[in-house]
C-alpha cells in the first residue's frame, strides 16, 4: 500500500542565507565586526536620551539630516518646556547630530494636544514638519491612552522582540524606528538597518540581494550574536558615512576591500 505523501515543509529563507553564507564565506561577520573596529573603534553601549525623547527624535530624523533634528527638538524645548530633571545627551557614536545641551525633555502633554498648526510651525526647521507634526502627536498620544503617560521606560523590562512588536503598533513607527529606540536606550540586542547599514552590507554581501524579499532586520536578528548588535549597528553606519558612500564609494581605503563583493564579485 502506498504511504500517505507528507508534505514537505518550505526551508525558511533567512536561515538558508546565514547558512550559506556561513558555508561559502566562512568568518565573513567577524571579519567585517574586526575590520571595522580596527578603523574606526570598538564602541560601547552608553544611553543618550530618555526612551520617549529618542522616539521623538527618530521620528525627527526620518529623511532629514540628524543635525535638522536636533534643531527640531530643540525648539520643542523652548516651545512647550517642562520642569525635570535633565535628560541624559550624550551625542553617542553613531549619531550624526552634533549633541543637545543640558535641558530638560519637553512637555510631552502639551507637545500632544496643541493644534497640528502650531506644532507644524515650531518643528518646521526639521524639514517635512507636517507628517512629523502628525506622526509625533499620534505617537504620544497611543502611548498615553495606552499606558496613562507618555513614559516608554517599561519597555527596558521586556523581552526585545516583544517590546519592538508593542512599539511598532504605533502608526509609522516601524521595525527600524523602534529597533533604534530600544538598541539605544536599553541596549535591547535589535539591529535597526538604515539606508547606510544596508548599503554597506549589500555591497560586501552580509545581505542577500534585494530580490530576495527578505527583511534586513529579521537577517541580521538570525545572522548577529545579541551582543554584536550595537557595535555593528555603529560601525556599518560609520563606514556608510565616511567611506562606502552611495556615489563614489572610496574602496582604496576600505578595510573591507579584500572580502568586497562590489569590487570583486568572487571574492571569499
Ligand atoms: S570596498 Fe568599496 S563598496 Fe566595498 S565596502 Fe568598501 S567602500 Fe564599500
Amino acid at each position: 500500500m502506498a504511504r500517505p505523501r507528507t508534505k514537505r515543509r518550505k526551508p525558511d529563507p533567512i536561515k538558508a542565507w546565514v547558512k550559506r553564507l556561513d558555508r561559502t564565506r566562512p568568518g565573513l561577520v567577524i571579519y567585517v565586526l574586526d575590520q571595522l573596529s580596527g578603523f574606526y573603534d570598538r564602541p560601547t553601549w552608553e544611553r543618550r536620551w530618555d526612551p520617549t525623547s529618542e522616539l521623538v527624535l527618530t521620528i525627527l530624523t526620518q529623511n532629514s539630516a540628524d543635525t535638522n533634528a536636533e534643531r527640531a527638538y530643540l525648539e520643542l524645548r523652548k516651545a512647550y518646556p517642562a520642569d525635570g530633571l535633565p535628560q541624559v545627551h550624550s551625542p553617542g557614536p553613531g549619531w550624526g547630530g552634533t549633541g543637545l545641551p543640558d535641558g530638560a525633555t519637553p512637555d510631552w502633554l502639551q507637545v500632544e494636544q496643541v493644534p497640528l498648526e502650531e506644532l507644524i510651525e515650531v518643528i518646521r526647521p526639521g524639514g517635512l514638519p507636517v507628517a512629523k507634526a502628525k506622526g509625533i502627536q499620534a505617537a504620544l498620544r497611543f502611548i498615553r491612552e495606552q499606558r496613562g503617560d507618555h513614559s516608554l521606560e517599561f519597555l527596558g523590562e521586556m523581552p526585545a522582540l516583544d517590546a519592538r512588536d508593542w512599539l511598532t503598533q504605533i502608526p509609522g513607527v516601524g521595525k527600524k524606528t523602534a529597533s533604534v529606540m530600544l538598541l539605544f536606550c536599553f541596549g535591547l540586542p535589535l539591529m535597526p538597518v538604515d539606508r547606510h547599514v544596508e548599503r554597506v552590507s549589500r555591497r560586501v554581501g552580509l545581505l542577500p540581494k534585494e530580490t530576495a524579499h527578505t527583511d534586513p532586520h529579521d537577517v541580521f536578528l538570525a545572522m548577529l550574536r545579541p551582543d554584536q548588535m550595537y557595535e555593528a549597528h555603529v560601525n556599518l553606519i560609520r563606514h556608510g558615512r565616511r567611506v562606502c558612500h552611495a556615489q563614489r564609494p572610496e574602496h582604496e581605503r576600505c578595510p573591507l576591500r579584500d572580502r568586497c563583493r562590489f569590487v570583486n564579485p568572487k571574492a571569499i
